[in-house]
């Protein structure tokens, strides 16, 4: 059996997270299992769903490097299919027209309800005989009125419903559109799904629609319902928790693999490990596995997450995601370092790849005012000397590398007989703009001499203004 899985999502908003999660466990499953997956767009519901989120939910996919085998699938394309199994229902005595009003249904439940009884629609339309003029139907499916349907839910267990719990779904409005249940059924069914992993938002769905692919005779795939996310309040998640589309995610400076670690973590788990490698997330993946319960967002730990693949990354992989936030920034880096050398200098120290950006500024451009705080600390008279006696120093170097800039350094604070904590705190403000930045060796290594020394100038000048 080739395993097949989707992902299907409703195009009403952005890709979030906990739709790519859910995402990345049918990518997952599929590629560990040598299988199929397919990307489909429940578009059906015309009011609500837009372009814009199709592009939004296309453009997620493709920054966290989900691809798919097949799709997108556009559910629209496909009405006159499932015009086709409705009638294929209707014709093999499985649905029926209803013509009840509306009116007459709000009446039903009504007495229902004064019964204690769940309302329900009772099938009335069944057995109908005289067709009423000038009311369009609604088609609905013969529910099976005996018996148990039995979800097997690998996440969950077994899951019984008895036939009574149920209704006679529409399957088709009175315009002769298909409903949402629907039109999952005939493509899950025509795609040849082997594995429907989906949200368990969805569970009340599931007997229906294992119901109506029995009537069409159709293999019932396995199920995964996976819990929801909650916020770190106990609530659902929402965009109170700060839970928006995934591209927010990488605006904010995430790496795609640390969210995709974050979300294969939350809600799964392989003994205590917490960082997987793309080919660990493959080999140890299990539906199985996969929590039963809901778990919640926590955003210092995906804040961890990202920093521990800032760390670990190539810099040519960390590279390319940091091309979209140079420019973002307006960060022009053809004058300056190689980039890969600026992050391997800041990489250890970085909270994410916007702050990479900001705080690599000085590499490449310079700067016209210095920190505030620093500079009242720092550049005090006196001190123009010590950067003049630094300046000279690192004018006769022959050679530019972080050991010769160290023992430039150290030489000077030999001259000088000072300590290097007196030496390299105005030094690095002087260069950097900033009292943080990597080793002083490394950090003027990296903006290079004629920079370093034309800044030192500055920084001179600036402190016998001061004085
Ligand atoms: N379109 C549904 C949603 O976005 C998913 C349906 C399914 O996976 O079966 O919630």
């Amino acid at each position: 059996m080739t395993v097949k899985t989707r992902f299907a999502p409703s195009p009403t908003g952005y890709l979030h997270i906990g739709g790519a999660r859910t995402a990345l466990y049918s990518w997952l499953y599929a590629r560990k299992k040598g299988g199929v997956f397919a990307l489909r767009v429940e578009d059906t519901d015309l009011e609500r769903s837009t372009e814009e989120s199709v592009q939004a939910i296309l453009e997620g996919m493709e920054w966290l490097g989900l691809n798919y085998d097949e799709g997108p699938i556009f559910q629209t394309h496909r009405f006159d299919r499932y015009a086709e199994v409705i009638q294929q229902l209707m014709d093999e005595g499985n649905a029926y027209h209803c013509y009840c009003s509306r009116d007459e249904l709000d009446e039903m439940r009504e007495q229902q309800r004064a019964n204690k009884q769940k309302p329900r629609y009772d099938g009335r339309c069944r057995g109908r005989t005289e067709v009423p003029e000038g009311v369009d139907p609604v088609i609905r499916f013969k529910n099976p009125l005996e018996g148990d349907v039995v979800i097997k839910d690998v996440v969950k267990g077994d899951i019984v419903i008895n036939n009574r719990e149920l209704d006679d779904l529409i399957i088709a409005r009175s315009d002769g559109t298909p409903t949402y249940n629907l039109t999952v059924v005939v493509d899950d069914i025509d795609m040849g799904m082997t594995h429907v992993i989906r949200g368990d938002d969805h569970i009340n769905n599931t007997p229906r629609q294992i119901n109506i692919m029995q009537a069409l005779g159709a293999e019932i795939p396995a199920f995964a319902h996976v819990p929801m996310i909650l916020g770190d309040d106990g609530k659902r998640l929402s965009k109170r928790h700060g839970a928006v589309g995934v591209m927010q995610y990488r605006d904010e400076g995430y790496l795609p693999e640390a969210l995709l670690n974050y979300l294969i973590r939350l809600g799964w788990s392989h003994g205590d490990q917490e960082v997987f490698s793309r080919e660990e997330m493959l080999e140890f993946f299990e539906l199985e596995d996969i929590h039963g319960a809901a778990s919640a967002f926590n955003t210092e730990k995906l804040n961890w997450m990202n920093q521990q693949y800032l760390k670990s990354l190539p810099g040519d992989v960390i590279a390319g995601h940091l091309q979209w936030h140079l420019e973002n920034q307006s960060l022009d880096i053809s004058n300056g370092p190689a980039i890969n050398d600026v992050i391997d200098a800041q990489r250890d120290r970085a909270k994410g790849l916007v702050d990479l950006v900001g705080t690599s500024r000085y590499f490449y451009e310079d700067f016209e005012s210095y920190d505030e705080k620093a500079m009242g600390k720092q550049f005090k008279p006196g001190v123009d000397a010590i950067l003049q006696a630094l300046h000279d120093k690192f004018e006769a170097l022959a050679d530019w590398n972080p050991e010769v800039i160290q023992q430039a350094i150290n030489a000077t604070c030999d001259d000088l007989e000072l300590k290097l904590g007196k030496v390299g705190p105005p030094l690095r403000l002087a260069v950097a703009g900033t009292p943080m930045s990597p080793g002083l060796d490394i950090t003027l290594n990296l903006v290079g001499k004629e920079r370093t020394l034309q800044r030192l100038a500055k920084a001179i000048e600036t402190i016998k203004a001061i004085a």
